[in-house]
């Protein structure tokens, strides 16, 4: 690395044992300052490490030492010299500077919170005051490695003759299921554009324009309510190929997962499964199951229909169960908390059915009064529970919905017992997801992806008569129960694609104002194509072992979608609504 010697000769993270004796000059922020007898220890922070620096009493500059404050900016002159009592945590730990000359570059207000990997400061405050928490090795850390994964990111495609190519964001809308961001033009008045979701149509577009193999890593915009793992612009590592099936897509971007497990963590990922969608929801109540530990669903319906008493499960469409090793000890508090969990609102159970299994092998349940022992013998054989385990059950009059319940307390099960080791990695893939879901709220089936994504030949016929059975030719890649990509072999018939836009209540008016330039320009020799695209910030949480993607994002916005730091979204000005010919009328509630 190229240092400006005018101002350092060598940076805070590098000095060594065999550095002793040279004369240096750093630049850093101070961390600390110790004052120990006659002398004086400076903590000095760079990006690339924490130097120490030694002022004693008598020094030229030891008085301003004195003065010195946290965040303060130092420019330090001296010799390195061995330490007499070493510091084997950090890389410079054997050496110390002893300073002749102090330059202060640069004073600093007390920052609100400590510089530290474990801060004092809430969340609130970091997010405020970013660019100090960004001097924080952890956060630091977390985008050097979102900086060299998209590096190897692009050396691979490269290798694999991907072309990078940047697309608008100022467009029309691109249906990904979210609500659009939208942006008002001032040189059309009255008219907005909209961000991408996605970059859906214009790679599709690049693959009928002949560029074979496209990727770009890109922000997508998509106006939706937030969580951990969601930002409202995201990253993805957006790709499109032409002249491919469903194998030669999964196998390319298999291979992209290998090589970056392989280069970041050092972990070797086997030949990934591919798991159909409707066995990953019968087994495990997901499309993107957490692997890490098995715990798999059993349907007992058929089993408590033999034996008839118990209202709840008499009425259920669904009844699964799960078996939690070696739990039959969890106590009454235990087993209460479990069931509040998942009748929380955003769960929505109703309640939870369990059955100890004893030492001596015979069942104690919470619904003894209703069942045999013959009966909750029989559940033991059905679930493969031993003595010593725990089996939860839940119930209710919707399939999908029960499942999705059960889901959850899996994972907690998964959680309490230790069972999601960050450092473990399973990845799948889920594959043959249905085309179109049923939306409550728009009362209409909708795309599970998007509606350039093709159907599974076989079920074309079932188009007009069954939608709802009809399977996608879509794939999603799938590691510790976080969806890190998913793509799709794409419609590039015309006639199909109007069929399905036909299939989700566009009008053709309407599919040809929205849509009319992809259906155009497969008219004119659109090849084969299909795609995927990796959600970035998702893979270095992954990674890097993060709980919210806003780890690894320098300026993430909270869960109002606020950004704290820059006040934004903020109210227009009246010039600029002027500009746009625009009056704000807030619809009241
Ligand atoms: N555009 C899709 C998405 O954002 C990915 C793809 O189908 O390539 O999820």
């Amino acid at each position: 690395m190229t240092l400006n010697t005018d101002y350092r000769t060598k940076t805070c993270g590098e000095l060594r044992l065999e550095d002793a004796g040279r004369e240096v000059t750093l630049v850093g922020w101070v961390q600390r300052v110790r004052k120990m007898g006659g002398m004086t220890f400076i903590d000095l922070r760079d990006r690339y490490g924490i130097t120490q620096l030694v002022l004693s009493e008598g020094d030229k500059d030891f008085e301003l030492a004195n003065t010195l404050g946290r965040e303060w900016v130092l420019q330090a002159t001296g010799k390195v010299m061995e330490r007499s009592s070493k510091n084997s945590n950090i890389p410079t730990g054997d050496i110390e500077i002893i300073v002749d000359r102090l330059n202060v570059l640069n004073k600093s207000l007390t920052p609100p919170f400590t510089i530290e990997e474990n801060t004092d400061g809430g969340d609130d405050l970091r997010m405020k005051y970013r660019y100090l928490d960004l001097r924080r090795a952890s956060v630091r850390r977390n985008l050097e490695l979102r900086h060299r994964m998209t590096i190897l990111i692009r050396n691979f495609l490269d290798s694999q003759k991907f072309i990078e190519v940047e697309t608008p964001f100022l467009i029309g809308s691109t249906p990904e299921g979210a609500r659009d961001f939208v942006v008002p033009s001032r040189m059309n008045p009255g008219q907005f554009y909209a961000l991408p979701q996605s970059p859906q149509t214009l790679k599709q577009l690049l693959m009928v324009a002949g560029f074979d193999r496209y990727f770009q890593i890109v922000k997508c915009f998509r106006d939706e309510d937030l969580r951990a793992d969601r930002q409202p612009e995201f990253t993805q590592v957006d790709c499109e190929m032409s002249f491919v099936n469903q194998d030669d897509i999964i196998n390319m971007f298999e291979e992209m997962a290998r090589y970056l497990f392989r280069e970041v963590r050092g972990v070797e990922l086997p030949k990934l499964r591919q798991m159909p969608w409707a066995e990953a929801m019968r087994l495990y109540g997901s499309d993107k199951p957490d692997l890490r530990f098995g715990m798999e669903f059993v349907e007992l319906k058929d089993l408590f229909a033999k034996y008839p008493g118990f209202g709840v499960f008499d009425e259920a469409k669904y009844i699964g169960g799960i078996c939690a090793k070696g739990c039959a000890s969890y106590t009454r508090k235990q087993l209460d908390q479990l069931t509040d969990f998942v009748k929380r609102p955003q769960i929505g159970a109703k309640g939870m059915v369990y059955a100890r299994v004893q030492d001596d092998g015979s069942v104690k349940s919470s619904v003894d009064k209703f069942y045999s022992q013959e009966a909750l013998a029989e559940l033991k054989t059905a679930m493969g529970a031993e003595a010593g385990d725990l089996i939860l059950i839940l119930s209710g009059e919707d399939t999908m919905k029960t499942r999705k319940q059960l889901c959850e307390l899996r994972l907690e099960m998964g959680n309490q017992l230790g069972l999601r080791d960050k450092d473990k990695f399973e990845c799948l893939w889920i594959i043959d997801f249905p085309l179109f879901e049923w939306s409550d709220e728009e009362q209409r089936l909708m795309s599970t992806h998007h509606p350039f994504t093709m159907p599974n030949p076989d079920d074309i016929p079932l188009l007009d008569s069954d939608p709802a059975k009809v399977r996608a030719k879509a794939y999603d890649f799938v590691c510790n129960g976080v969806e890190l990509g998913g793509g799709s072999l794409r419609i590039h018939n015309p006639e199909l694609q109007a069929k399905m836009f036909e299939v989700l209540g566009f009008t053709p008016e309407k599919a040809q104002a929205q849509f009319g330039f992809l259906m155009n320009a497969f008219k004119y020799g659109a090849p084969p194509h299909a795609g995927l695209a990796y959600g970035l910030d998702r893979w270095v949480s992954i990674m890097a072992g993060l709980d919210s993607i806003r780890d690894c994002i320098a300026f993430p916005k909270n869960n109002s979608g606020r950004d704290v730091m820059l006040d934004a979204p903020a109210p227009l000005d009246d010039v600029q609504l002027d500009e746009l010919q625009l009056k704000v009328d807030l619809k009241q509630e």
